[in-house]
């Protein structure tokens, strides 16, 4: 059996954070994770919006972590290779209630430590984003706000891990925990390792891999956020992301103009049963309902997708109340657990893993640095964001960079071929790592081009290839006048 110090359960963005973290110190560890490849759970569909802390409540963990991140954003991206774009945010109302609540987040934000925030009128609101509905009553400004790609720093995160040494186990959904020989072994469909300690950061079903070795003490309840997503030309409608805080309770709307220029509007709150994957009709519904009320000359014909994530929303079995702050639980020596991690798990994945990968390694007496770490990891490369001219130098050395398969993004097959080798064995990995598929053709023009690329490259029969994990097979049946 495999021996290492640290085994991390789950290859989302705070298991693969995590990973690296803990790598900065002289510790053996292995990234366990259910799914062919990382970033297919909750980091696969969420907002992007990197936020500041003004919406969290004061002295928690949540709160001190994400202002701290929220700060260090740029250079994290930077060192990462990972597009970021601090974009602002406005948070803005059409009546007293509202106007309230801004007003109480402003005091909040102050708390907190967030820096720049301003109140605003709604005429001055309304100056800088025209395209909202008249009769703004107030805004919050709060310019740190910002925009990154949460698949791209994934991957980074990922890919940092392993090449400072972390070992990947993908296929290996976990399925007991047992204590042994002062630590864990722990078994997973593809066999067993041993570690002396765990962290579990299983996203959704985080709560049921705790309980293979400890009492319940959170659980999750999903919830599905529904999106939709406007085509090239929608991403210039506002200039900042906006945050409609409603008059009546419940969710605004959420307006997020994003880094390769098209405009996402979501998510919704519905309760979340059903594939993870599907949307669910009244919150599309409700989606549409609000971009009418508060961006009404948003042409919603450019909508070119729609899709969902699902919330895990936290609940303290042993207290019997709701969850507000990070939860993370250490219920048996060894053993931690991140919990229900919700908003703002994306911006604080970092910060969580460098919070939490010292006390694991002074725990295990390896606390010291570890001098072999390199935290950099380059960009993998992106030819439509060099000039012309090193373009064609580009495309001369390997002229698969000069050859697009997807028209849509201007996605060369020299960068759908890197993916794969970086281990995208998915229609939606290939996507997700180079942005083929995103466009308004949706993958109806470059599809099968890149599955015959991938059925090549991978050595499998193209009927084999899937779109997202196990049965999601996009060639079924036979051909056409086949029995
Ligand atoms: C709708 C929505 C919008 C959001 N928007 C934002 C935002 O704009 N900004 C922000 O800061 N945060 C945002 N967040 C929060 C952020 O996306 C999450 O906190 C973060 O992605 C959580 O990642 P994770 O690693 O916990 O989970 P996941 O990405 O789900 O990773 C968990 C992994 O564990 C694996 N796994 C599960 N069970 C097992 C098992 N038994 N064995 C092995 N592996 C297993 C899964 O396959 C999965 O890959 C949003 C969240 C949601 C839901």
């Amino acid at each position: 059996m495999e021996r290492y110090d640290v085994a991390v359960l789950g290859g989302g963005l705070l298991g693969c954070f995590m990973a690296r973290e803990l790598r900065r110190h002289p510790l053996k560890v292995a990234l366990v994770e259910a799914r062919e490849d990382v970033c297919t759970g909750i980091s696969r569909a969420n907002t992007a919006i990197v936020y500041t802390g003004c919406d969290t409540k004061p002295g928690t963990l949540k709160t001190r972590l994400c202002v701290a991140a929220c700060k260090g954003f740029g250079d994290l991206c930077r060192e990462l290779g990972v597009p970021f774009a601090r974009r602002g945010s406005l948070m803005v109302s059409y009546g007293p209630n509202a106007d309230q609540t801004l007003q109480r987040k402003m005091i909040q934000g102050l708390e907190n430590g967030v820096e720049g925030l301003k109140l605003m009128s709604g005429r001055a609101a309304l100056e800088w984003e025209p395209g909202l509905a008249p009769g703004v009553s107030s805004a919050l400004y709060a310019p740190d706000t910002g925009v990154t790609d949460p698949w791209a720093l994934c991957y980074a995160a990922w890919e940092n891990a392993l090449a400072n040494g972390v070992t990947p186990w993908l296929n290996a959904p976990v399925t007991d925990l047992l204590p042994e020989h002062g630590g864990w072994r722990v078994v997973t469909l593809r066999g067993e390792l041993w570690a002396a300690a765990v962290v579990n950061c299983c996203g959704l079903h985080a709560d049921q891999v705790q309980e293979l070795a400890a009492p319940p003490t959170v659980r999750i309840t999903p919830e599905k956020a529904d999106y939709l997503i406007l085509d090239q030309g929608a991403g210039h409608y506002v200039n900042h992301v906006i945050f409609h805080e409603p008059e009546e309770k419940g969710k605004g709307l959420t307006m997020v103009p994003t880094l390769d220029g098209k405009l996402l509007l979501g998510p919704s709150e519905q309760p979340g049963v059903g594939p993870l994957s599907a949307t669910t009709r009244a919150g599309l519904d409700r989606l549409r309902q609000l971009a009418a009320q508060v961006a009404p000359e948003l042409d919603l014909e450019l909508t070119i997708r729609s899709f969902a994530g699902v919330r895990p929303k936290p609940y303290n079995v042993v207290r019997a109340q709701s969850i507000h702050d990070f939860t993370v639980t250490n219920p048996a020596r060894g053993l931690w657990s991140l919990i229900g991690i919700k908003t703002p798990g994306l911006t604080c994945a970092q910060a969580l893993g460098a919070w939490l990968a010292p006390q694991v390694a002074d725990q295990l007496g390896k606390g010291e640095p570890d001098p072999t770490f390199r935290p950099e990891q380059k960009a993998p490369v992106r030819p439509r964001e060099l000039t012309r001219e090193a373009r064609a130098a580009l495309a001369a050395r390997d002229p698969a960079y000069g050859r697009i398969l997807c028209r849509c993004g201007g996605i060369t097959e020299g960068e759908v071929r890197d993916a794969i080798r970086r281990g995208a064995v998915t229609l939606d990995g290939v996507k997700r790592r180079t942005g083929t598929g995103l466009g308004r053709c949706q993958g109806a023009f470059c599809g099968d081009r890149i599955m015959a690329l991938m059925a090549r490259m991978l050595g499998v029969p193209p009927e084999d290839l899937q779109k997202d994990g196990p049965g999601s097979r996009l060639l079924t049946g036979g051909r056409h006048g086949e029995g």
